[in-house]
Order: structure tokens, then sequence, then C-alpha cells
């Protein structure tokens, strides 16, 4: 028998709380870099995007801290860490 949710709504569950700055981040100047644009197709979340202008960015609110985006990307474009203590997401299904 299959779950009649779907993956948006059970993210849509957790809980998030903002920790003082973002956890993850794109090193400064690394914007447009080819390698940033893995993150847009393996983030669970759907976290990243290109804006019109080529340069990914990133939405840090709804981060799974799963660390996709860092073993896809790399250290070198993207500066990665766990959220301070209290803050980042709560499981709330599953
Ligand atoms: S850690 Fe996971 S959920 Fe968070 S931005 Fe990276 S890929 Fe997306």
């Amino acid at each position: 028998m299959s779950d009649p949710m779907e993956l948006k709504a059970k993210l849509g569950l957790d809980v998030f709380k903002p920790g003082p700055k973002p956890h993850i981040t794109i090193k400064p100047g690394m914007e447009k870099d080819p390698r940033l644009k893995k993150a847009i197709l393996v983030c669970p979340a759907g976290l990243y995007s290109e804006n019109e202008n080529g340069a990914v960015t990133l939405t840090i609110d709804g981060c799974l801290e799963c660390g996709t985006c860092r073993i896809a990307c790399g250290k070198d474009v993207l500066d990665w860490n766990y959220p301070d203590g209290g803050a980042g997401v709560q499981f709330r299904f599953g």
C-alpha cells in the first residue's frame, strides 16, 4: 500500500529553526561555478536555484542537513557546517 502523502507534504511537516547565520553558504565568487549547478538537481528540498544571470543561489530555510550538496559540489564552492545547537531541522515525519 502506497503512502498518500507526497514528498512536499511530508517536508511541510518539518520545523526549521533559523540560526544566527546560514549554516551553508556559497563561497564568494563561486556563484557561477558549474559545480554548483549539481546542487540544483540533487538537493531534496529544492533550495538551490539559478537566477537570470546564471548565478546559483541558496535559500537555507528548509535545509534537511542531509549533506547531499556537500558531496555533489565539494568544499571548494560551498562552506558547509551543521547549524548551531538548537537551530536547524526538526523532523516530524519518519
Ligand atoms: S544539506 Fe541537503 S537539504 Fe540542505 S541544502 Fe544541502 S542538499 Fe539541500
